[in-house]
């Protein structure tokens, strides 16, 4: 995955980042940045089948889980990403957790190759949700979001 890859999907409308932190992250390839595997998942899920997704928290942002392993916010380098489905590229647009549109962007991201583990946390933990989610779902704690944690590069 290269440079240009991470600029393109920092650049794209259908991801929202909110802040500079964020972006940086994304951007960065090395053990403090973040896998280049999250970047493929994140570039089929927002480019190639054209979901919202904001992120909430990525690794700069997110309390350290390194505890967790390979497969978490603050491993080095981070491999997951944390967000909800919105129903326009706008940050703050967030769709309803039993949307087709929200439960599409579950199936979807069940369905790439580079989809490691969905968590559905909050609001987002519904048998609806959690069908569309597929095999990969497991409940996440805290509040609403989607936890997105890609294979290993
Ligand atoms: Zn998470």
């Amino acid at each position: 995955m290269s440079a240009e890859a991470r600029l393109a999907l920092v650049n794209h409308p259908n991801l929202l980042l909110r802040s500079a932190s964020q972006r940086a992250d994304l951007l960065n390839e090395g053990p403090d940045g973040t896998t280049t595997t999250l970047i493929a998942f994140l570039t089929d899920l927002c480019i190639e089948k054209g979901h919202f997704f904001e992120a909430t928290a990525i690794r700069s942002d997110h309390s350290d889980d390194s505890e967790l392993g390979a497969h978490a916010h603050r491993s080095s380098p981070g491999d997951a990403i944390d967000g909800w489905f919105n129903s326009e590229p706008k940050l703050g647009a967030y769709l309803d957790q039993g949307d087709p549109r929200f439960l599409a962007g579950l199936r979807d991201a069940a369905l790439d190759q580079y989809e490691y583990q969905c968590g559905l946390g909050g609001a987002a933990l519904t048998q609806a949700d959690i069908a569309a989610a597929g095999p990969h779902e497991f409940a996440d704690n805290g509040s609403d979001h989607v936890h997105f944690g890609a294979v290993l590069s």
